[in-house]
């Protein structure tokens, strides 16, 4: 028996318990508590919680639509086609709350493959619902779009919800400073030529003030406008070295540009914007509330 917005709706105890882990839980914690305050007879299955006396309280925070979408997917309720359109996308967020909060992992998981399939649901909208109750995937998944989305690019929806994660925004806009001074520093850290290639016509200590050294300055500058344009996120840094391998270096010797590229291929500094995207993710995944997905 459970109470939905002061109205006792009956439902197999034993059904639900089999689904959802955590109301298993909280029903043993429930009796286990009254048993030694001594407030009912264990004894007496009128006691329990769950029963027509002692009725789970879905407390204020749960709407009757919200717990109808949970007892319908698990078929405690008169079937029902599953809805169209927006009622599937209430009904699916619906299900997703109440999943998470009674620990049924294969609803949350339906919910959440379900809510995938649905147009129209912005990245925001899933990482909120995350946030809300943990669905790591889709940190994962939406992270690395709003850190590679320039904040002035969200729409006013989006800014507003993130408006409303002081969080995440910090750690979006923290990763996306951090992202833009790593493109300065590679922009300006032009690999040097040193004496340039053994097979570089120019080889030798004067190869620094050759026309060479020269061509491959001019040449790191433009390729590295690429990363810097317009500001700050249109090329993503995991793709600038094939963008690299592809760029005209003209004027630079093909020996001293073979030699420089492998030196720049060796310092892997083009994977520092993916790495610090994996720690940002892994910070927000850690924040996620606890529940059938961020436990298992
Ligand atoms: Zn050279």
């Amino acid at each position: 028996m459970t109470n939905i917005e002061n109205k006792l709706v009956q439902v197999a105890t034993c059904r639900l318990e089999n689904v959802a882990d955590g109301l298993k839980d909280l029903l043993s914690i429930l009796s286990l508590s009254r048993s030694q305050t001594g407030s009912g007879d264990t004894a007496d299955p009128m006691s329990q919680a769950g029963t027509f006396n002692n009725p789970i309280d879905m407390g204020p925070t749960v709407s009757k639509e919200e717990s109808y979408a949970f007892l319908n997917y698990i078929k405690l309720l008169e079937w029902k086609p599953t809805p169209e359109a927006e009622n599937k996308r209430v009904f699916l967020f619906a299900l997703l709350k109440i999943a998470h909060k009674w620990g049924c992992a294969s609803a949350m998981r339906y919910a959440a493959k379900e809510i995938d399939s649905l147009d129209g649901i912005r990245p925001f909208d899933k990482l909120q619902l995350s946030l809300s109750y943990g669905v790591p995937q889709w940190i994962d998944r939406y992270i690395p779009y709003f850190i590679q989305t320039p904040i002035y690019k969200y729409s006013d929806n989006d800014k507003t919800l993130l408006k409303n994660s002081p969080f995440l925004y910090s750690l979006i806009a923290e990763a996306q400073i951090a992202i833009s001074n790593e493109r300065r520093q590679i922009a300006i850290g032009v690999p040097p030529l040193h004496e340039g290639a053994p097979s570089c016509r120019y080889y030798g200590i004067n190869h620094k003030s050759s026309l060479c050294n020269r061509a491959w300055n001019e040449g790191w500058w433009n390729f590295s406008k690429e990363l810097l344009r317009p500001y700050p996120f249109e090329t993503r840094l995991e793709d600038a070295w094939s963008i690299l391998q592809e760029f005209e270096f003209r004027g630079v010797t093909k020996a001293c540009r073979d030699e420089a590229l492998d030196v720049v291929e060796e310092s892997k500094e083009f994977d520092g914007e993916k790495e610090l995207i994996r720690e940002v993710c892994s910070k927000v995944r850690a924040e996620l509330p606890m529940g059938p997905l961020t436990i298992s």
